[in-house]
């Protein structure tokens, strides 16, 4: 086995082998970018080493000291010699980049002697300049010293001397360094001195790191499996820190927040490393670069140029520039917001880089939800002012309450608080608490900020640079100007903007942007499965038709039944003493619904539209507490006592077990009428008006062809003694039903014979096959999840083991029976970009789900069908 390739040998395609970083790196070289060299570990030898330590010294390190020699050939230079030193960088590189979960150590080789050398050759300065920063991150890496320490030790060192350390005397150098090691000494360890061990254990910590535990949060929050290990790197230093002519940067090749064509990133003069990000210097603006180093600018828009044509995507480019060189350190398909992610799609294809399926294929479906997400409403933004504004690094509006530390926000957040983290600046070891905010606020750092960087892979509203803000993490205050909040404190962040308001602002939903109706035009084009809605709301209906909905899957009619003066004439239909009562009850229903019907037809039209008959437990529609007993007791004109034990005895054990859905349809058969003639009456008035509307009719909760077989008949009765009454034409309608239960789905061939079409209820029949009731999982899911019992809820998503293995089975015997018949999902899992290919696979016709998600499934139905 090869452990070690040098950056020649590996192309982008190997990331799987020498991490992201790495494959890029090798890239890039390929492409003849100006990449200091270097080699890769691979990702192998990092699990290697991680399975047993052994392999290091026995055979790994073999592989590295020839790796340095042909380094040392390379660069003409030397790894262990006083002139032309070689330096070199340590660089993880995961498979999947983890911004800042992993470390990196700098001018690695320096020593006492060498850096005295280089001070000869370069200045004092700037030699110990990179010894301090080796040893500091040697210290932390490597021996978990912690970084601040050896600030302090620079602080201290610059106060007694009374000059900044750039003007320190070579006595003063040394001082320093000797204070640097003692404090390494003190933990009770000593800075190697040789390049060969420093190197050494410099790519066993990298190794190590792998398993901290942020980076172990991160790949849980993000789905990456803990097996991949991390890549090592090995790569001359260059050295942004010498001097005015050199420096550091990091770039997007596009706007990153909002999809813009235009450079978009900072740079440091005098800098190495991380001082970017750091937010310790304030960096300038990359189009300065073009002022102070305009031939460096140059050369590196074109490289970005031709980076972004090569990977055919935005690119998020780490440079050094040493006394007026340009290198390219790094490259990777940035991360952005969603709304950034559109129009880079869409962009990218305009400039005939993409194809339309290849753009489709770039945006995650989850991301689209970030679009159609709050924004606060524009004029309650008008007349509020905010009391401070940062940098709007992640957009999105956010309301909560503040805290200052990672722990808080948890503690906050898991009693079920929203909260916003406000934090001088954030740092890997807050994920979990920037995990559960709404918000993010740091008063430093710029727009390539850790908190900025993290916030929008998660979408998370974030404001970074908020300089105003005097953030006192210990007192737990935030204060600007004249105002001071404290903890627990509410706040709301306008992530589009940067601005910060005190006190809660109303949100609304940001209009539909036309990259997005562009984007989802093409998503249509190429698209297998339809995406139906869920809705029986006026407003509902209209939400989804406006996100695209192509009909509606499921319109669930209990929903019309809980209006104040629907509920009672409910009540008095379960209650009803006798017949006449009933009969009153049911007339009033059938006005109502037939009202409610002839409305939604109108408002979609000819497109299709299934509506679900009655189908929860009576109880739901009956008062519980004595006081509304009595009120009805008091409305319906019967006793207390009397209603008190009727509705007693309708109580059940296992109501969602019980007496519900077509067994209601069965047992009281009136209902079921009711709903069919107020149905077709109001089809008759549409198709009058010139609209041919096909209604359709759904029977929920069937486990016997029986059942459906009986109640089809009482319907088609019902609907031709409606047209009969009104001398009508019979028009066309159908008779469908939904299959929710585990015997269904075994029958489902006789289903077949009896329904026009189906839907699958996939939150009945996954609470029927699992066995789960879906209103108390919440009390277990998460022990499950904590456990590795089950990876995820699945009411979220489609368990594709057992409970998409009934639907397939479903699905094949029914389309035996009857090949064209239509069959859809409704249920909570047909919005879910992560089961809708298994929907794709298994020959659906539509999913259908609650109007906010139809954005995201058209996305993901067109991903699925690619
Ligand atoms: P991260 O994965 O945290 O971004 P990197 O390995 O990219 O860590 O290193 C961080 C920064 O260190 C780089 O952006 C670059 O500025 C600097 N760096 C890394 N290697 C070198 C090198 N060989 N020469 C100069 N600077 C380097
Ligand atoms: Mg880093
Ligand atoms: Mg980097």
């Amino acid at each position: 086995v090869k452990w070690i390739y040098d950056f020649n040998e590996g192309r982008s395609k190997d990331k799987a082998l020498l991490g992201g970083k790495g494959a890029n790196l090798a890239e890039m070289t390929h492409l003849g970018l100006p990449v200091p060299s270097g080699f890769t570990l691979t990702t192998e030898s990092c699990m290697r080493y991680l399975k047993n330590v052994a392999f290091f010294d026995q055979q790994l390190i073999t592989e590295i000291q020839t790796a340095i020699e042909r380094l040392e050939v390379k660069t003409n230079k030397s790894f262990t010699n006083d002139d032309e030193l070689l330096l070199v960088s340590v660089r993880s590189g995961a498979v999947f980049s983890m911004p800042g979960m992993m470390d990196t150590i700098l001018n690695l080789g320096l020593n006492d002697s060498r850096v005295h050398a280089l001070a000869e050759q370069t200045s004092l300065a700037f030699a110990y300049d990179c010894y301090r920063r080796l040893l500091q991150m040697f210290g932390d890496v490597v021996y978990g010293i912690p970084k601040e320490k050896f600030n302090l030790l620079l602080t201290k060192a610059e106060k007694e001397n009374n000059k900044t350390v750039n003007v320190f005397n070579e006595q003063q150098q040394l001082a320093l360094i000797k204070n640097y090691k003692e404090l390494f000494i003190k933990h009770n360890k000593v800075f190697p001195q040789h390049p060969m061990d420093q190197l050494k254990e410099a790519i066993q910590a990298v190794f190590h790191s792998w398993n901290n535990p942020r980076a172990n949060v991160y790949r849980e929050l993000h789905g990456i499996s803990h097996h991949l290990g991390t890549a090592v790197n090995v790569q001359e230093m260059v050295f942004g820190n010498s001097g005015n002519e050199s420096g550091t940067g990091v770039v997007f090749t596009r706007n990153p927040a909002t999809g813009d064509n235009q450079l978009f990133g900072e740079f440091l003069l005098d800098a190495q490393g991380e001082d970017v990000v750091a937010g310790i210097r304030t960096p300038q603006p990359i189009q300065e670069l073009s002022e102070r180093l305009p031939n460096v600018y140059q050369d590196f828009l074109h490289y970005a140029q031709m980076l972004e044509l090569h990977y055919k995507d935005m690119q998020d480019i780490e440079f050094t520039v040493e006394q007026g060189k340009l290198f390219i350190l790094q490259t990777r398909n940035g991360k952005r917001t969603a709304k950034a992610a559109l129009k880079i799609a869409t962009d990218l294809v305009n400039e005939n880089v993409l194809s339309k399926e290849e753009a489709l294929m770039r945006v995650e479906a989850e991301m689209i939800d970030q679009l159609i997400h709050p924004i606060f409403k524009p004029e309650a933004l008008e007349q509020a002012t905010p009391f401070a504004q940062g940098l709007p690094a992640s957009p999105r509006a956010a309301t909560g309450e503040i805290v200052f530390t990672a722990e808080k926000a948890k503690e906050r957040y898991e009693q079920g608080n929203k909260v916003i983290l406000v934090r001088h600046e954030t740092s890997p070891e807050d994920i979990e608490g920037m995990i559960v905010s709404e918000a993010i606020v740091t008063s430093r750092g710029g727009m390539t900020s850790h908190a900025a960087v993290v916030a929008r892979g998660m979408g998370t509203c974030c404001v970074t640079g908020t300089e105003t803000l005097t953030i006192d993490e210990e007192a737990k205050t935030v204060t600007t100007n004249d105002i001071r909040l404290k903890e627990g404190d509410i706040l709301s962040v306008n992530g589009n903007t940067g601005e910060i308001y005190l006190g809660e602002l109303p949100t609304v939903i940001a209009e539909n942007n036309q990259d997005l109706t562009l984007f989802l035009s093409w998503a249509d084009e190429l698209a297998d499965l339809e995406v139906r809605a869920n809705a029986e709301t006026l407003t509902d209906l209209t939400t989804a038709l406006d996100f695209g909905a192509t009909g509606i899957g499921l319109a669930r009619t209990e929903h019309m039944f809980f209006g104040e003066d629907r509920i009672l004439e409910m009540r008095r239909l379960i209650l009803a003493e006798d017949h006449r009562e009933m009969e009153t009850a049911l007339t009033k229903l059938l006005a109502f619904q037939e009202n409610d019907f002839y409305q939604m037809f109108q408002t979609i039209r000819d497109k299709p539209m299934v509506i679900r008959l009655l189908d929860p437990p009576m109880h739901e529609f009956l008062p519980h507490e004595a006081p509304d007993i009595a009120n009805l007791a008091d409305k319906l004109n019967r006793s207390v006592n009397e209603l008190t034990a009727k509705i007693e005895y309708l109580k059940e054990t296992n109501p969602m077990l019980g007496h519900r859905g077509c067994r209601l349809g069965i047992t009281t058969p009136e209902i079921y009428q009711m709903q069919v003639k107020a149905i077709i009456q109001s089809a008759i008035r549409l198709v009058q008006e010139g609209i041919p509307v096909v209604p359709e009719i759904m029977i929920p909760l069937i486990a016997e062809k029986e059942e459906l077989m009986h109640l089809k008949v009482l319907l088609i009765e019902t609907i031709e003694a409606t047209f009969n009454a009104q001398n009508i034409v019979p028009f066309s309608y159908e008779i469908g039903t939904m299959i929710e239960l585990p015997r269904a789905c075994l029958i489902a061939d006789q289903l077949a014979e009896q329904a026009d079409f189906f839907s699958f209820g996939t939150n009945d029949l996954t609470q029927m096959t699992y066995g789960f009731s879906r209103d108390d999982i919440g009390k277990f899911i998460n022990r499950y999840q904590e456990k590795a019992i089950m990876t995820h809820d699945p009411f979220q998503h489609l368990d594709q083991q057992g409970v998409g293995q009934l639907i397939k089975l479903a699905v094949s015997n029914a389309r035996r029976t009857k090949p064209t018949m239509t069959i859809g999902i409704c249920g909570e899992v047909g919005g879910d970009p992560q089961s809708i290919p298994f929907f794709q696979a298994i020959g659906i016709d539509y999913v259908s789900c609650s109007p906010y998600r139809i954005p995201a499934a058209r996305l993901a139905v067109a991903q699925a069908a690619i």
